[in-house]
């Protein structure tokens, strides 16, 4: 991967320079009564769990401690700033460029989900926060359709607004990701075929929604999983160093340590908060006929490949493909179990697992077999609007 984006320099395009980039984040107000709420000592390097959201966490209570935001809209001097991705020249120095906030010198914050299989769980009884499977109360009149295909779109996330880790922009909103699965879709991989809807509490109903069937009777629903917690991290990167991760050629010089602070580990390719983790083969991938600019911020990805602490569970107690693996010498044997037999509505999902790891992946969904989600929000606008897309 180091070697790709080495490799990518020779044709890669870059409208603000690194000392640009420099200026702008270190230009930036931070407003005082922001930095009054922020603690004043350095946390310590490392995992740090202090709280448990659950998953009843809609109403954003349950954090103890950590740096909390002083909401969506920050309260500064306005002056002109440049856009980290055209270029463009911005008139609003409330728009923060970068997603996160932090006095000079301080290191960025990440918050990575703690998953359960859905399958494993009783059956959902509330609104939670979850990766696939079908949403809790969703408006079935809502449910988005592919423009390229007609067929209903997969859901890919529904998160409950929970401060500071997923914050919508106001309290009770609860964010919807839909994709389109079908991969001889126009769409697939594009940005038409990836839509995000907020909805208020108000709005969510009881019980799942059921996905609409396809044109021609099939489904295709993602694997489940369920946010119990959100750990908090530090990241590698500081907050001057943030803009550089919206730039290709300031992302490509970046030492990989920084770039890529857990080493191209997926399992930290899902987090929210903090700078993306580009996973694709050419570094930054963002693509600038598309990628929302400040006001939007990035909030979190998504990478198809979920970590489970544990050994997996067996094929039939979760329906689905388990792959299990170890090393004998040069050699990789692979145990294959599929279930004796498979359910309809069984979700699209597999599981693999090394032989005596702590964790197992969960193949969730199809974003190019390995590719991760990138989602931003526009918490400026009224209401607030999420773009994301996926990539690999
Ligand atoms: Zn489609």
């Amino acid at each position: 991967m180091a070697a790709d984006r080495r490799l990518a320099a020779a044709w890669l395009f870059g409208a603000v320079s690194i000392l640009q980039l420099h200026a702008q984040a270190m230009g930036l107000p931070v407003p005082p009564q922001l930095m009054s709420a922020l603690p004043q000592p350095r946390h310590r390097r490392g995992a740090d769990r202090d709280f448990a959201t659950g998953p009843q966490g809609a109403g954003g209570a349950g954090f103890a401690g950590g740096r909390v935001r002083a909401g969506p809209v920050m309260a500064g001097e306005y002056r002109p700033i440049n856009c980290y991705v055209c270029a463009n020249r911005l008139c609003s120095g409330i728009v923060t460029a970068i997603s996160m906030i932090g006095a000079k010198g301080d290191w960025v914050h990440l918050y990575r989900p703690k998953f359960v299989l859905a399958a494993l769980q009783p059956p959902q009884d509330r609104l939670l926060s979850k990766l696939g499977g079908q949403p809790w109360g969703f408006p079935q009149n809502c449910w988005p359709v592919c423009p390229g295909c007609d067929n209903p779109m997969s859901m890919v996330a529904q998160l409950a607004h929970t401060l500071p880790v997923i914050d919508l922009g106001r309290a009770g909103s609860v964010l919807h990701l839909f994709f389109c699965a079908n991969v001889a879709c126009r769409t697939y991989g594009d940005i038409y075929g990836c839509r995000a809807m907020i909805l208020q509490c108000q709005e969510i109903g009881n019980g799942v929604t059921l996905q609409p069937a396809d044109k021609d009777a099939g489904q295709s629903i993602n694997g489940e999983l369920w946010i119990v917690a959100w750990d908090r991290h530090e990241d590698a990167v500081t907050p001057e160093q943030a803009p550089l991760f919206y730039d290709d050629r300031s992302h490509l010089n970046l030492p990989d340590e920084i770039a890529q602070p857990f080493g191209f580990d997926e399992r930290w390719n899902t987090k929210a908060g903090g700078v993306p983790y580009w996973t694709g083969g050419g570094g930054v991938t963002l693509d600038r006929s598309y990628i929302p600019c400040p006001p939007f911020e990035f909030l979190l990805q998504i990478h198809s490949r979920i970590y489970v602490d544990g050994a997996p569970p067996g094929a039939d107690l979760i329906d689905c493909l388990v792959s299990i693996y170890e090393e004998v010498g040069s050699e990789t044997k692979w145990n294959h179990t599929w279930p004796t037999r498979q359910h309809a509505g069984s979700p699209n999902m597999s599981l693999i697992y090394k032989n005596g790891a702590d964790s197992y992946g969960v193949d969730f969904v199809n974003f190019g077999s390995d590719g991760t989600a990138f989602v931003f929000i526009d918490r400026l606008s009224n209401p607030p609007e999420v773009r994301w897309h996926w990539n690999r």
